[in-house]
């Protein structure tokens, strides 16, 4: 039976809405050391995140309140990092796991393993998958576009990588890696990397919008192409 495996971030869910629950969680923290109300500390780094990145947010918000310190931005960090999200799946995400219900599915993602732990667990991601593979898990040289974990997923079910779809949204580490084994590649145009022009090495086979036309029909066609 042919294998599909998700990507996470931006795949499945929209990577943001974690950036901006742990804006809730650093606010919070921070609240009573600033005196200022969590809501709007919380706005204030969505707005600089917004404007300048994620790089500086907790610089920023210190130094605004005159509270700038080495100790406290890595009190922050460690706040972010070790939240509890609360997230939810795209709702086209939730439909394709459900219409794909009956097959193997896993999920491969890189990044710190206990943030992407905690997120795959807000999202109830194990109930969908039958893994789901942190390759961070298995050394830092193990993460994407390295093949290793998807040639674990191959010798778990028993299939060559031509019987392998992997959907994923950034075409600089997604597929670059997996292509030349053979494993076929589905690539969703959301999030940072929708708008990158990727070359013939670094663009999936398909490309998609929405997981709504992850259809049967589809798989079909790449598994036989
Ligand atoms: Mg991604």
């Amino acid at each position: 039976m042919p294998v599909l495996v998700f990507d996470l971030d931006d795949t499945l869910y929209p990577e943001l809405s974690y950036v901006h629950s742990g804006f809730r969680a650093v606010a919070a923290y921070l609240s009573p050391l600033l005196r200022q109300p969590p809501e709007m500390l919380a706005a204030g780094m969505v707005a600089e995140e917004a404007a300048h990145g994620r790089g500086q947010v907790f610089d920023d918000v210190l130094r605004q309140h005159g509270r700038w310190s080495k100790t406290l931005v890595a009190a922050c960090l460690r706040t972010y990092r070790q939240h509890l999200p609360t997230l939810a799946l795209y709702p086209d995400a939730e439909r394709c796991l459900k219409r794909f219900g009956a097959w193997p599915l896993y999920l491969v993602t890189d990044g710190h393993k206990e943030v992407q732990a905690r997120k795959v667990a807000a999202m109830s991601v194990p109930t969908h998958v039958r893994h789901a593979y942190l390759t961070n898990r298995y050394g830092r040289h193990r993460a994407k576009p390295n093949p290793h974990v998807f040639e674990l997923i191959c010798r778990r079910e028993g299939v060559l990588p031509t019987q392998v779809i992997y959907v994923g949204d950034n075409p600089r580490k997604d597929f670059v890696g997996i292509k030349p084994l053979g494993f076929r590649t589905v690539r969703i145009l959301r999030g940072n990397y929708a708008h990158l022009e990727a070359d013939a090495a670094h663009e999936a086979h398909r490309r998609i919008h929405t997981l709504d036309e992850l259809t049967e029909e589809m798989v079909a066609e790449l598994l036989a192409s």
